[in-house]
């Protein structure tokens, strides 16, 4: 029978079952939060029971990672992949390989794949994956015999209409050539089974720079319908990988200042604002055991705040790139302090459930990960269809579409979460995904 839903009722029942995840936790209730009227005013919904459904993965495969370090030592990994929804195509998601991977971890971003990816317009389910293996200080051997190792596991399990891993956290385009070989290996047939591959094996143009430049596209998106212009601006990113660089390029490029990257030591601060050259001499810079951050300084200057994060500079953007729930409380303060108008999450769920908050009250213009970081799944999408198809769009034909569709998912955040003529783009993200996956999942039956 249809039955209404009380918040707390529903974060009972969510806790007694995912006890001591507390990123899922975090990431289920903050959804739930937002959608928990849609659901209570649809009958449909109700009598299918989807939001209890939706926030819990359909499944969980966990596989040890066993393989030989340079010493001919045996080491061995634990290894995940969460499928959470197969409801609007095959499972989509990343692969992240870091020492904190556990499965709290790896199922809200699964979670939290399936509303992106959704929101993208695509046909493309949400997953995601990863091992707790730590690529620091390890040889490029050791790094492709793990991935092959990961590869033989996760293999049965993946496919180009089932499951299409892609890189995450220290999984990029190396790694993704690695898993991919692996695969090919086994099953000796091409496929676009992942994405994120090279360009001469099937890769699409602009897969690496997508995340980075969809959120500045977004970041445009969003200006524009508040009547502001990038030009002139003053950006504060964090983070110094493949997001973190291709967001800032981009910024650059279209007239913004860009004041700050950052990695889990420090910041460095730049306040004349990086130039357009020494981002792009950042993406390619390979490390001689030296880490990015520090070469770039090294060349062009700047100042190194030892354990800060960029939050206390002043920035009129606030563009965190980094990893979850690396933007707290108190850095959310500093950054109103200082005058911030706009945080756009790069990364997927950095701010904490308090930072979030504060910007709300603070009515500082806040839009999730799950919208202003969709760029990077959504060229996964036409890799998966260029595969298909066998055939590659180009360069500038890929970036009109990653424009497009960043505008029509800033459009469904506007549709969605507009009240009283004001824009709350988290809660009109939620329920522009809750809605697609919802209706799916009452059309599908039980
Ligand atoms: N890891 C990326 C994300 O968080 C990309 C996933 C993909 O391309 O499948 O959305």
């Amino acid at each position: 029978m249809p039955k209404e839903i009380n918040f707390d009722e529903f974060d009972q029942w969510i806790s007694a079952r995912n006890s001591e995840q507390e990123e899922y936790l975090q990431a289920t209730r903050e959804i739930a939060r937002d959608v928990i009227d849609v659901y209570n005013e649809n009958q449909d919904y109700q009598q299918y029971d989807v939001l209890r459904r939706l926030s819990l993965p359909e499944r969980i495969i966990h596989f040890s990672v066993t393989w030989l370090n340079d010493n001919n030592d045996v080491e061995i990994n634990q290894g995940w992949r969460v499928q959470h929804s197969g409801l609007i195509g095959p499972y989509k998601g990343g692969l992240r390989f870091h020492p904190t991977v556990n499965e709290s971890i790896l199922k809200f971003l699964a979670f939290e794949q399936s509303f992106k990816n959704a929101l993208t317009g695509m046909p493309i389910g949400g997953a995601k994956g990863g091992a707790d293996f730590d690529p620091r200080n390890r040889s490029e051997a050791e790094i492709m015999r793990f991935c092959q190792a990961f590869m033989t596991e996760l293999q049965h399990h993946i496919g180009p209409n089932t499951d299409v891993p892609a890189g995450d956290i220290n999984v990029g385009a190396r790694e993704i050539g690695f898993l991919y070989g692996q695969y090919r290996r086994i099953h000796n047939r091409f496929s676009g089974t992942l994405t994120g591959k090279g360009l001469s094996f099937g890769g699409s143009h602009v897969r690496t720079e997508a995340t980075g430049f969809g959120l500045i596209y977004m970041l445009r998106a969003v200006l524009e319908h508040h009547n502001h212009k990038i030009d002139g601006l003053t950006v504060g990113v964090s983070g110094a990988g493949n997001v973190a660089m291709h967001a800032a390029l981009r910024a650059i490029q279209l007239g913004a200042k860009v004041v700050s990257l950052s990695n889990s030591r420090g910041c460095l601060q730049y306040s004349k604002g990086f130039s357009e050259n020494d981002i792009r001499w950042a993406i390619d810079h390979k490390p001689e055991n030296k880490n990015v951050l520090t070469a770039l300084q090294e060349k062009i200057g700047g100042d190194w705040h030892a354990d800060k994060k960029p939050w206390h500079l002043k920035m009129d953007i606030a563009l965190p790139c980094g990893t979850q729930n690396e933007l707290d409380e108190e850095d959310a303060q500093a950054l109103t302090n200082n005058g911030v108008k706009y945080v756009l999450e790069g990364a997927n769920m950095p701010c904490t459930d308090a930072a979030r908050e504060h910007f709300e009250d603070q009515e500082i213009l806040f839009v999730p990960g799950k919208a202003a970081n969709a760029g990077g799944v959504a060229i996964s999408g036409l890799e998966m269809s260029q595969n298909a198809n066998f055939q590659r769009d180009s360069y500038n034909e890929i970036d009109d579409t990653l424009q497009d569709i960043m505008q029509s998912i800033h459009a469904k955040m506007v549709e969605n979460g507009t009240r009283d003529g004001k824009v709350n783009y988290a809660r009109g993200a939620n329920i522009a995904g809750f809605r697609r996956l919802a209706d799916a999942m009452v059309a599908q039956g039980i």
